[in-house]
């Protein structure tokens, strides 16, 4: 590298720093967040079960509310049920397509709900997911409204991550941190299974 290309590239990165410092210097609120991770592209929970490893890490207690129960336990509820600070509630009755009972979808999403806004009263759980609700909106098995009732009244430090396809445009004015994952490939559309430790 030249000695006039070297300095080049050392003043762009001054100017860069100095705008990312800026930035950083003027982001001085703490507070609970709502985040929403939408879209059709795989990612989606398992970017909440990062965040979730985050806090864990960080000694917090947090809580799962599943929405969409599947018959087999997931990778991560296997790994992560074992630490006390996580409570992991599977609240769904299976897929919609597979059960054929709309009015026991219903009261399984009913019942998830009532005991996942106990966890978005309590100040001890520092992270809240509700893994898959935005199908719960799109069935209409619980009302939108309700749950931003509730989400507006949860304790100030508490975090909330939803995931699912389709987030209605309510909950993502809502929402601080909006990701809209895009499908660009998947696996599955070549033939293979679901995979563990990818997929499930
Ligand atoms: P993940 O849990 O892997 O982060 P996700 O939460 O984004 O996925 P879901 O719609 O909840 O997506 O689906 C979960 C399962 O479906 C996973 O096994 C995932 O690999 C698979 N999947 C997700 N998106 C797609 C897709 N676009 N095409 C095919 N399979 C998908
Ligand atoms: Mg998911």
């Amino acid at each position: 590298m030249s000695v006039e290309r070297e300095a080049r590239h050392a003043a762009r990165m001054a100017r860069k720093k100095a705008v990312v410092d800026e930035a950083i210097a003027r982001a001085t609120q703490a507070r609970g967040l709502l985040l929403v991770l939408t879209g059709n592209g795989k990612g989606k929970s398992s970017s909440a079960f990062g965040m979730l490893g985050r806090a864990l890490g960080h000694g917090m207690k947090v809580a799962v509310f599943q929405f969409i129960k599947s018959d087999a336990i997931s990778g991560e509820q296997a790994y992560f049920q074992r630490d006390p600070n996580v409570r992991w509630e599977a609240c769904g009755a299976g897929y919609t397509w597979e059960t054929q009972s709309r009015s026991r979808d219903i009261a399984a999403a009913r019942t998830g709900w009532d005991k996942a806004r106990v966890a978005l009263a309590d100040p001890g759980t520092g992270l809240v997911l509700l893994d898959e609700m935005t199908y719960l909106f799109k069935y209409g098995y619980v009302g939108l409204d309700e749950v931003l009732a509730v989400l507006r009244l949860r304790p100030a430090m508490q975090h909330v991550v939803i995931t699912g396809r389709a987030a209605p445009q309510a909950l993502v004015d809502a929402a601080d941190t909006v990701s809209e994952i895009a499908d660009i490939k998947h696996a599955f559309r070549a033939g293979v299974a679901a995979q563990a430790g990818i997929d499930r």
